[in-house]
């Protein structure tokens, strides 16, 4: 016998149960129009791959998650896409939301599938992605992705996985029901996870007061190393952290998660959805929904569509509009009154109560705090709701946050038991959303500042990088200077060497040359060789070229260092005065040279 333990707190609240247990579950069948919202769970929003007109089959897929958590929506039967539109969708505010709106051709006409029986032949990643494509999302809850939550981070082994079928909320039955008629496909659902997880320890804790359910998974998980582990019936005993504190003893850590301590739940329903999607390869396009209250002629359980409104399930169990005070989606504890019956039937929905006024009356007036304490006893979170409603009151919200705000489950016992009719749950969500909105403000406005700090930091370091290119162009400009500067005056340096040394040689020479004439002169000349005595006109007409040239650079060099404001400008223009010399003295030379040339007798041809 499997040891059991108790949580503190909780109530016995009347049950309700065996309005909808009367009759199996019916199928609900095709509405004229279904309403699919793009986000039936937390996480990200789907986004619609298909256009408006186009024409679906069971089982396709119409919207996708391509970033972040969320998971995909699909077609529950074949039809035609005729809107993509804002539509009241299940939520307490009764806010409206992006829906695709499908119209049905009434074929119900599937979509090819691919069903793998034989699982364990497929890698673990593979069998996630097949959950994932399916759009399977936790079916009580908030609807937590379950292909996500299958993949616990990889320090936190899974021990024991459980499949929660307490079902502990009044009126609701559809978990209930899902075991008694669909055991085998709760076990097959339940092997699929074990499977990925390998966990030591498979339960499944089902409340006492479910008889046929328990007798039903018994014959199901026969020969199976599956617990089958009845508990006490007790609000919230389908709390997640109740249940695995009944099962295991073990406490999730406050602001914990179960894989904190090796343990993780799942839904009833969502073993059946993880079971058809991988074994038949059908994504979740159905599940049960129970339509109870005093107000339906026929309450019971249906398999419903994904987008079937609600009105159309209440139509079915044949709702009596004269009697119907209040619509509450959810159980009587954590449910919120529906503001109108269009909303459709989504991943999570399971339980509409249809409320005559005697059944679900309006609470009475609120009083104030007469401290009884009763709040503490029923509250199954050991928390001080009492000063939690006080400072939720007050908005003193760190306050409520140091008493563990967060903690509180909003099961609504506190409520339930409060003389005072203190909505105590409602001042805690009030509390968590203005919370939840000044962290999102504290975080819009940390990550403002970041990005302004950022743009300052680069707008700094780009002016940086802008003064040290401008200081190594200036480095670069200088050096170049210097070396030009250089240059420049070792030519000039060079240039004055070489002009004083060829105007020196072309001195001696032109002496060698006249004393040579001279000393020719005066004797007689030879009667057959006279070359030596002419001019060498190709020498000065050399010599002239070569002080042009020169004198052509030094004026370029002096130009450029005009131009530059150069500190060698007077050097240069010396230069250039000498260099002006040094042509004219070679034209003046190479005239004379001509002249002399011009003088001479007409030399006699030699006689042979
Ligand atoms: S149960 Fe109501 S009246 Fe009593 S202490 Fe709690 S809040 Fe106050
Ligand atoms: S609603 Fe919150 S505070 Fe009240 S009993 Fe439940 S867990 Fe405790």
């Amino acid at each position: 016998m499997t040891q059991l333990w108790d949580f503190s707190g909780g109530i016995h609240p009347p049950e309700h149960k065996d309005f909808s247990t009367a009759r199996p579950v019916r199928r609900a069948g095709i509405p004229e129009r279904l309403v699919l919202p793009l986000q039936q769970h937390i996480g990200d929003p789907a986004e619609a791959i298909v256009e408006v007109g186009e024409q679906v089959l069971k089982g396709q897929k119409i919207a996708d998650v391509k970033t972040g958590m969320g998971v995909a929506v699909h077609a529950p039967t074949s039809g035609v896409i005729e809107s993509i539109v804002e539509h009241p969708v299940p939520h307490p505010s009764g806010m409206a939301d992006w829906c695709i709106t499908l119209r049905p051709d009434g074929e119900d006409q599937w979509c090819s599938r691919n069903p793998v029986p034989d699982y364990r032949t497929l890698a673990r990643d593979q069998v996630l992605g097949i959950i994932r494509d399916a759009g399977i999302s936790g079916m009580g809850g908030a609807g937590f992705p379950t292909n996500i939550k299958l993949r616990p981070p990889r320090n936190r082994k899974v021990s024991t996985l459980i499949l929660n079928g307490a079902e502990c909320e009044p009126y609701i039955t559809a978990d209930d029901m899902t075991m008694r008629e669909k055991a085998d496909e709760v076990v097959a659902g339940l092997k699929v996870m074990a499977w990925i997880l390998r966990p030591e320890r498979c339960v499944i804790g089902i409340e006492d007061n479910k008889p046929e359910a328990i007798s039903a998974m018994r014959e199901a998980t026969e020969g199976t190393q599956t617990e089958i582990v009845v508990i006490p019936t007790k609000y919230p005993s389908g709390g997640e952290k109740q249940l695995i504190r009944i099962l295991t003893g073990m406490e999730v850590p406050s602001g914990g998660i179960p894989a904190d301590i090796g343990v993780m739940c799942q839904n009833i329903g969502t073993a059946v959805a993880v079971a058809q999607a991988v074994v038949e390869g059908t994504p979740l396009i159905s599940r049960v929904v129970t339509i109870t209250g005093e107000a339906v002629r026929e309450p019971g359980n249906f398999e419903a569509l994904i987008g079937t409104p609600i009105e159309y399930l209440l139509e079915q169990a044949g709702v009596q509009q004269d009697r119907l005070s209040r619509l509450v989606l959810g159980g009587p504890m954590m449910g919120y009154t529906l503001t109108t019956d269009a909303v459709p039937v989504i991943k999570t929905t399971n339980c509409v109560i249809a409320a005559t006024a005697s059944e679900l009356p309006a609470p009475p007036p609120e009083q104030p705090c007469i401290r009884c304490g009763q709040c503490a006893e029923a509250c199954p979170m050991k928390l001080l709701p009492q000063q939690l409603f006080w400072y939720a009151k007050a908005t003193e919200f760190e306050k409520a946050e140091h008493l563990n705000l967060f903690d509180c489950i909003e099961c609504g016992a506190c409520s339930y038991v409060c003389p005072s009719s203190i909505p105590l749950v409602q001042y805690y969500r009030f509390a968590k959303g203005e919370i939840r909105v000044q962290r999102a403000e504290q975080l819009k406005a940390d990550r403002a500042r970041e990005r302004f700090e950022a743009r300052q930091a680069r707008l700094e370091r780009e002016q940086q990088e802008k003064e040290l290119r401008r200081k190594e162009r200036a480095k670069a400009a200088a050096d170049a200077q210097a070396r030009k500067k250089a240059e420049a005056e070792q030519v000039t340096a060079e240039g004055e060497a070489v002009d004083e040394r060829s105007a020196k040689a072309a001195l001696v020479e032109q002496a060698l040359a006249r004393k040579k004439a001279k000393a020719e002169a005066s004797q007689p000349p030879p009667a057959t060789d006279t070359a030596e005595e002419k001019p060498d006109i190709d020498a000065l007409e050399k010599q002239l070229g070569q002080a042009r040239s020169k004198l052509e650079t030094m004026q370029g060099m002096l130009d450029e260092a005009k131009a530059q404001q150069a500190d060698n400008v007077d050097k240069l223009e010396r230069a250039v005065a000498k260099n002006h010399d040094r042509v004219k003295r070679a034209e003046e030379m190479l005239a004379e040279a001509r002249d002399k040339l011009a003088a001479r007798p007409t030399e006699s041809q030699p006689t042979h």
